[in-house]
């Protein structure tokens, strides 16, 4: 069958006719799939199977050249933002040499080098995670004058464990309050730990010495 070229309803007719299923919209969604932004949590290859499968979709219809494929390959992931450096280089290539098949290859190298990075990323992020508390500044005192950073929990008071905060406490008293803080105990333990191994020189005062250090007197006037 000849194909009419007068008017684009001939033209659809034509579809209809000579390929039943396949009509103008049909097409339309078809560039709309080839289109469809690719995520960076997908593989690579999903994005290069869907043009590949609208360039077959569209192959006896509408041709969609490689060239065409390519350059929305190079939309959809400029459009990802995340292989700008990539792209960078692959504008650096002839046009001759920027085939599907360069395609393919150039950009499954740089995923592979992105996901490497990011896994990197992810490690290091877990790895401080792990050293540092989570809850750093709700909790943190700093000492006058040694600058010495504590940390408070509500069942054991200030210490300078970062690692025990009213949050992170591992032997909670009962009725204890895990948003507690240095800088509002919410009622909790007033006492400052010494740090190890310090020796306990403080003794608390009896009632009597402590009447007598409020009057001013030396406890040696006594007798
Ligand atoms: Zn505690």
């Amino acid at each position: 069958m000849d194909m009419p070229r007068s008017t684009a309803l001939a033209i659809l007719t034509h579809l209809d006719t000579t390929y039943g299923k396949v009509n103008a919209d049909d097409l339309e969604d078809n560039m709309k799939r080839m289109h469809a932004q690719w995520s960076p949590t997908q593989p690579i290859e999903d994005l290069y199977n869907q043009l590949k499968d609208a360039q077959k979709f569209a192959a006896d219809h509408d041709t969609i050249s490689d060239k065409m494929a390519v350059r929305a390959a190079i939309k959809n992931l400029t459009n990802s933002g995340v292989f700008t450096d990539a792209i960078k280089d692959w504008r650096k290539m002839s046009d001759d040499a920027q085939t599907m098949d360069a395609l393919q290859t150039h950009f499954t190298e740089a995923d592979k080098e992105r996901r490497r990075i990011l896994t990197t990323k992810e490690v290091g992020y877990a790895n401080k995670a792990s050293m540092k508390p989570v809850n750093e500044t709700a909790n943190k005192v700093i000492m006058h004058g040694s600058g010495t950073v504590m940390y408070y929990c509500w069942t054991h008071g200030l210490g300078t464990n970062s690692n025990h905060t009213s949050k992170d406490c591992t032997k909670k008293a009962p009725g204890h309050k895990t948003e507690a803080n240095g800088d509002d105990m919410l009622g909790g333990c007033c006492i400052i730990r010494r740090k190890a191994g310090e020796r306990a020189v403080f003794r608390r005062p009896q009632r009597q010495e402590r009447e007598n250090e409020e009057n001013q007197q030396p406890p040696a006037n006594r007798t």
